[in-house]
């Protein structure tokens, strides 16, 4: 992404967005778009019955971007704390721009990928103090959507996909699904993207016309959390795992305990 085609997250051509009435008579694609569409709404519904969605916090594009490169792979506990400390222990976003990377790792804490983060954060603030000799990116969304998208990616190179994915969505007014590491392992798993693909934009595009936007909070937040719950890198814990029922990899696990129970001696 950091480099990547300049293609905002909503654009239908670039980003793979489909009309099902495109693909009529095509019954191979529309049995699996059908059943992805199921699947999905059947995870919205035990994510919204499971977990709370907290209100997004009305920040500027700026903080948005900078706490989207810290809420990548974490939970809204860590970035939450991250960012915090970031905001109480720095006099303003000049000192954390001029800072060594070791001072902002340490202010991070327990963050999952502080040295990087806060290289990318250290990165960002300062392309934006060359950009806007201050530290807004408000302006941006003056001209539009795809021109803030555009800018995100051409002009800040710290920003990853995530990131500006986050800020498309809770400051740019847009429609984005931004994918970290454990949920994309999630929605592997749950057989809802391409096993075999590990580009997060395409990822990212596959799946983002399948989900309304009013409806990519509560899809990011409730998968993230039910990645840290239970859908664990090693072990996923999928016996106690709501979306066992709906999980192509918690039934094959399952099938896989059984023959081993049963194996002759
Ligand atoms: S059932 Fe298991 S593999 Fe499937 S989403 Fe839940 S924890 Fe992950």
């Amino acid at each position: 992404m950091r480099h990547g085609n300049p293609t905002p997250p909503t654009d239908r051509r670039s980003h793979g967005w489909i009309d099902p009435q495109e693909f009529r008579g095509d019954r191979r694609f529309m049995a699996t778009f059908t059943n992805k569409q199921q699947v999905l709404q059947q995870v919205l519904n035990v994510l919204r019955r499971r977990y709370e969605v907290p209100p997004t916090p009305q920040r500027p594009v700026l903080e948005t971007l900078v706490y989207g490169i810290l809420r990548e792979g974490a939970t809204g506990e860590q970035a939450d704390r991250a960012f915090d400390n970031l905001q109480t222990r720095f006099f303003d976003w000049n000192e954390i721009r001029v800072s060594e990377v070791g001072e902002i790792e340490r202010a991070l804490e327990d963050l999952p990928g502080a040295a990087e983060k806060a290289a990318r954060v250290i990165g960002i603030l300062q392309a934006v103090f060359e950009r806007e000799f201050c530290f807004s990116l408000d302006d941006i969304a003056k001209k539009g959507l795809r021109n803030a998208i555009k800018t995100l990616q051409d002009k800040f190179e710290d920003a990853t996909d995530f990131a500006i994915a986050w800020t498309v969505q809770r400051a740019l007014g847009g429609h984005a699904l931004p994918l970290d590491p454990p949920s994309i392992r999630c929605l592997k798993r749950l057989a809802l993207v391409d096993d075999v693909d590990d580009d997060v934009e395409s990822l990212r595009a596959s799946i983002e016309h399948l989900i309304p936007k009013s409806r990519g909070p509560l899809f990011n937040e409730g998968l993230s959390r039910l990645a840290n719950e239970f859908c664990w890198a090693e072990e996923p814990s999928c016996g106690e795992c709501p979306l066992r029922c709906d999980c192509p990899t918690a039934q094959s696990r399952k099938s896989e305990s059984r023959g081993t129970r049963l194996k002759p001696r």
